[in-house]
């Protein structure tokens, strides 16, 4: 399945407690730093593409010199892109053709709707929270109202992704109100697996 929310709607607290029940994670925006991480082929990619300005001292990217680059010319974004996104692919794919057999696996990415990935997924899995509630969850975890309404600008609005979602969980009560959610939803993909490939029952 496909799991999204806005930022700070909930989504890391619902993949969390899809894993202790035994999904297997597929966590999109850790996977993307990895086709990077210090010693990849990724990595020497963009070291060559954008030069050694993009390197740490360490060997690691620097994310803050490779993003004034990339950010001010839609032509380098695109260029990266073109470095990155089929190794994100490539490695997505064969994290899903999981080795464990009968596995739920859940694609946890943030940008699914924005990256028109709707159609991807036997199921599509969207956390909501009231935009005011997001704000604060945010700024007790650290992260200043400004900058969380910057990321949220940048990302799809409650309509869009309700249009691709076959579930919604709703995050606007406690956290144990949404562990029950999600504990149910575990119930039923579980149920439905065990049924047999091609069955589609109603969730
Ligand atoms: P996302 O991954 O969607 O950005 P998180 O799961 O990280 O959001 O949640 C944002 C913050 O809000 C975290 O600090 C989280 O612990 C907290 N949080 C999430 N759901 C609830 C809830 N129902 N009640 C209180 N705090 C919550």
């Amino acid at each position: 399945m496909g799991l999204t929310g806005g930022i700070g709607s909930g989504k890391s607290a619902v993949s969390a407690r899809l894993a202790e029940h035994g999904a297997v994670v597929v966590d999109a925006d850790k996977l993307a730093r990895d086709v990077v991480a210090p010693g990849t082929p990724g990595l020497a990619a963009v070291a060559e593409a954008f030069g050694p300005g993009v390197l740490l001292p360490d060997g690691g990217l620097d994310r803050a010199a490779l993003g004034q680059i990339v950010f001010a010319d839609p032509a380098a974004r695109r260029r990266l892109e073109g470095i990155t996104h089929p190794l994100i692919r490539d490695e997505t794919a064969r994290r899903f053709a999981a080795p464990v057999p009968d596995a739920i696996v859940v694609h946890d990415i943030p940008l699914l709707v924005e990256a028109g990935m709707g159609e991807g997924y036997d199921l599509v899995v969207v956390v909501e929270a009231p935009r005011q509630l997001r704000l604060e969850r945010l700024a007790s975890r650290g992260l200043p109202r400004d900058q969380a309404e910057a990321r949220m600008a940048t990302q799809a609005d409650d309509a869009a992704r309700r249009a691709v979602a076959d579930v919604l969980l709703d995050n606007s009560g406690d956290l144990t109100g949404l562990y029950a959610q999600v504990d149910a939803l575990w119930h039923d993909l579980v149920a439905r697996r065990d049924a047999g490939p091609g069955t589609d029952a109603p969730l």
